[in-house]
């Protein structure tokens, strides 16, 4: 019998095989990878999961998740295998003690509208809330709040697992930690995330947002490390912007909230700054308009159609000190001129500090930036996103000579080399972890990692 029959014989109706439902999963973000899987499965409880993975660890049928399906590069797909559909069991706890438990099917839009109304949130959020908590979590989750919370996996409390074996297990930073920290930042290799228990914290009422513009890169950066280094904003982010003359200009983007119904003091947070003063841009918003700002730029980019277009996006994280050496060459390099007419260049700091989960890879050094190449390729350019992926290697190969690694969550063809050279001396734990957790290496393959 083949794959596909046994696994009818095993699951019946409750395995989807009908075609739209395999097209559906064949499909992510990025479109650019299409691996379509023999079925999708929508267990509604625990014992769904370990069932599947019991039946396809042995005979080495491939397992994905599908979680919010913003994958850039089939992350998420399971070409000849099955697809885990965990929608069915997208749960919201109560929220209390300053906690919420979901389940990891549910977008992080859901999670807000779980915990706005008792005026909390997660501390560090995704600039998108649409994808899924277990998505965000097994890549680790960067935002502006990263800068002083570290990670969005590193305010998880406790998570509930299957693992690739079928174990059900529950680990915390005190309970099976090695699981715990095998699974946060790790690609869906080692379990599928059932349940994430977070950590809540007071959601300002609002906050005010500035834009701060420079003309000068290394100017930029130092003013990034500075408010990075400093307490000033709780949220800070940037851009890369093409100027009207030519070359490009940076933008911060800091973001403090209104205390006590008080709004900031804008010279106390703007002081000693290299901007220019005369084009900052003050907006005042709730927490709730700040947190969904994207909502807006997917709605409109689903009205043009660009939403449904290929996606060929790189992250990079680069060492402060290198920074504005990669920065200049990549947005000087004519693969990446598209940037001046579409897409979004996102540079912003983080420090090495808060970022806690073991897997999560940065550069050496206190102060890093996020560098993320975001384009959209146009359908009728046949051979265009093709080009896009591979100058994507270019980048990051450029970035990689400079001390910097990818966030991966690319379009990006890694090979087993580029990632035992990304984990580096983690590398050895993590493949034992793989081999404990996930012995039949049948989870999360579209990441192309090979142990
Ligand atoms: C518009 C947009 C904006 C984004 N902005 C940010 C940002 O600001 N910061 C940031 O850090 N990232 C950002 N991302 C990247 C995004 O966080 C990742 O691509 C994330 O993995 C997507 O999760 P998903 O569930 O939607 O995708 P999916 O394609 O469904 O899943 C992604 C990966 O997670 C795995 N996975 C999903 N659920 C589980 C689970 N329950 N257990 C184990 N593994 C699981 C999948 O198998 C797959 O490998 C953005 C992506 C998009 C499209």
């Amino acid at each position: 019998m083949t794959q596909a029959h046994d696994l009818a014989a095993r699951f019946g109706p409750a395995l989807d095989t009908r075609p739209e439902a395999l097209a559906a999963s064949a499909r992510d973000f990025g479109h650019l990878v299409r691996e379509t899987p023999l079925g999708v499965l929508r267990p509604e409880s625990v014992a769904g999961i370990t069932k599947l993975l019991e039946f396809t660890g042995p005979r080495g049928i491939p397992v994905s998740v599908y979680g919010g399906g913003h994958s850039m590069y089939g992350q998420g797909q399971a070409g000849g295998g099955v697809v885990l559909d965990l929608r069915p069991m997208s749960r919201i706890g109560d929220v209390a003690d300053g906690r919420v438990t979901v389940g990891a099917g549910v977008s992080w839009r859901e999670v807000l509208a779980a915990t706005l109304p008792h005026g909390l949130t997660p501390p560090v959020l995704t600039d998108y809330l649409g994808a899924s908590v277990g998505g965000v979590l097994s890549a680790g989750g960067l935002g502006g709040a990263a800068h002083r919370h570290g990670l969005v996996a590193d305010q998880v409390l406790e998570l509930e697992v299957v693992t690739g074996a079928g174990e059900h297990r529950v680990c915390s930073p005190d309970r099976d930690p090695a699981l715990f920290h095998a699974v946060l930042a790790g690609l869906g290799q080692c379990a599928v995330i059932v349940t994430a228990t977070l950590r809540l914290v007071p959601a300002p009422a609002r906050v005010r947002r500035y834009c701060l513009f420079s003309t000068d890169l290394a100017r930029y950066l130092a003013d990034q490390r500075t408010l990075a280094e400093e307490p000033r904003f709780g949220y800070l982010e940037g851009q890369a912007r093409p100027a009207e003359q030519g070359g490009w200009q940076y933008m911060t983007e800091a973001v403090a909230p209104h205390t006590d119904g008080l709004a900031p003091d804008d010279r106390a947070l703007l002081d000693g700054l290299s901007h220019d003063p005369a084009t900052v841009e003050t907006t005042d918003l709730s927490y709730a308009e700040f947190v969904h700002r994207v909502d807006t730029d997917e709605a409109v980019l689903t009205e043009t159609g660009e939403w449904l277009h290929p996606h060929p996006w790189l992250n990079l994280l680069l060492p402060h000190d290198r920074a504005a050496s990669v920065v200049r060459a990549v947005l000087a390099d004519p693969a990446f001129q598209d940037l001046r007419d579409t897409g979004l260049v996102l540079l912003y700091p983080l420090l090495s500090g808060p970022l806690r989960a073991p897997l999560f890879r940065r550069p050496t050094g206190t102060v890093l930036h996020l560098f993320a190449l975001l384009r959209t390729t146009p359908p009728d350019r046949p051979g265009t996103a093709e080009a896009m992926v591979a100058a994507n290697h270019r980048a990051y190969d450029l970035a990689r000579s400079e001390g910097g690694v990818a966030y991966p969550v690319n379009a990006l063809a890694m090979t087993a080399a580029d990632w035992r050279e990304h984990f580096g001396s983690g590398w050895q734990a993590f493949a034992e972890a793989k081999k404990r957790h996930d012995p039949h290496h049948i989870l999360a393959r579209g990441h192309g990692l090979r142990f």
